[in-house]
C-alpha cells in the first residue's frame, strides 16, 4: 500500500473546521525522493475564500485566498505571453535577418 502518513492538522482560517497535510510516498519499498503532499480544507465556508497551492519548487501545500491566487495566475499567465511575445519577436528578428543576408547575396 503506498504510504499516506498525516503530518499534521489544524484549524482552518475561519475556525470552523480544519486543515488536514498527508505526505504521500509510492507503495513500494526502497528510498525515492518520489514523494507529494495532499492538503485537504475540510472546511465548506473557507473554500470558498481559500484555496490549495502548491508552488512548483516546493511541494508543500500552502492555503491562500483564492483572490490571491488568481492574482498570481493571472501574472503567472501575463508572464507567460510576455515571454511568448519576446520568443516572436526574436523570430521575426532571424527572418528579417536570413532576408537581409539574401538580399546582400543577390546583389549584382
Ligand atoms: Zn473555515
Amino acid at each position: 500500500m503506498a504510504g499516506r502518513e498525516e503530518m499534521g492538522r489544524g484549524p482552518c482560517p475561519c475556525g470552523g473546521g480544519e486543515i488536514v497535510v498527508t505526505r504521500c510516498t509510492p507503495d513500494h519499498g526502497w528510498p525515492s525522493n518520489n514523494v507529494w503532499w495532499e492538503c485537504e480544507l475540510n472546511c465548506e465556508r473557507c473554500q470558498k475564500e481559500f484555496t490549495i497551492f502548491s508552488e512548483s519548487d516546493d511541494p508543500r501545500p500552502k492555503v491562500v485566498r483564492r483572490t490571491d491566487f488568481e492574482e498570481h495566475k493571472r501574472r503567472e499567465d501575463a508572464w507567460h505571453l510576455k515571454r511568448q511575445s519576446i520568443m516572436e519577436t526574436d523570430r521575426v528578428t532571424a527572418v528579417i535577418q536570413q532576408l537581409a543576408s539574401r538580399l546582400e547575396q543577390e546583389k549584382p
